[in-house]
């Protein structure tokens, strides 16, 4: 009830759309309760070989608990995707609600180990051009759910056409 009521007080209106939509989430139950169980080995919070860097997990926390922060360097992950932001989390700003991993398009899209998570989700070595030779593992309205939060949506472009 504590983490509710700071959610809805540090957000605005988008923070009840999500909690009121929390079905269209795409952690399934397994991940959440391996999570909650606290049976996913802790490690870095931010995967951030794997990251992609497209900005989902930072623009879907209700508490602002995450930052996109420039790289030095921008990193070519594949033909027409760069990355240049990784995120940083303020574990004090964090509620525990896994929205974060919930629109990580590493777990959203392909099913893979999502590169962040306040509890971690353990070592993380996606290889961002082997996943895009995979089919999404979501429907197209999942996809569309989850596109509205990726400041840098050239993953779903990319691989849509
Ligand atoms: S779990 Fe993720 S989305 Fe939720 S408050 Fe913490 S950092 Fe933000
Ligand atoms: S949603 Fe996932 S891939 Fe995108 S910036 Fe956040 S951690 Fe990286």
């Amino acid at each position: 009830m504590k983490n509710l009521i700071r959610i809805i007080l540090e957000g605005a209106l988008t923070n009840f759309k999500r909690i009121l939509f929390a079905s269209e989430r795409v952690t399934d139950m397994e991940m959440r309760s391996r999570i909650l169980e606290g049976r996913v080995e802790p490690t870095d919070k931010v995967a951030e070989v794997s990251c992609i860097g497209c900005g989902g997990c930072s623009n879907a926390c209700p508490t602002e608990a995450i930052e996109m922060r420039n790289l030095d360097e921008p990193v070519k992950l594949m033909d027409g995707l760069l990355k240049t932001q990784i995120p940083f989390l303020n574990s004090e700003k964090c509620v525990h609600c896994y929205y974060c991993h919930d629109f990580c398009p590493m777990y959203a899209l392909f099913g893979d180990a999502g590169t962040i998570h306040p509890n971690d989700v353990g070592v993380v070595e996606s290889d961002i051009n082997k996943l895009m030779d995979k089919p999404f593992k979501i429907s197209d309205d999942k996809i569309a759910f989850i596109a509205q939060f990726l400041a840098d949506k050239s993953i779903i472009k990319k691989k849509k056409t």
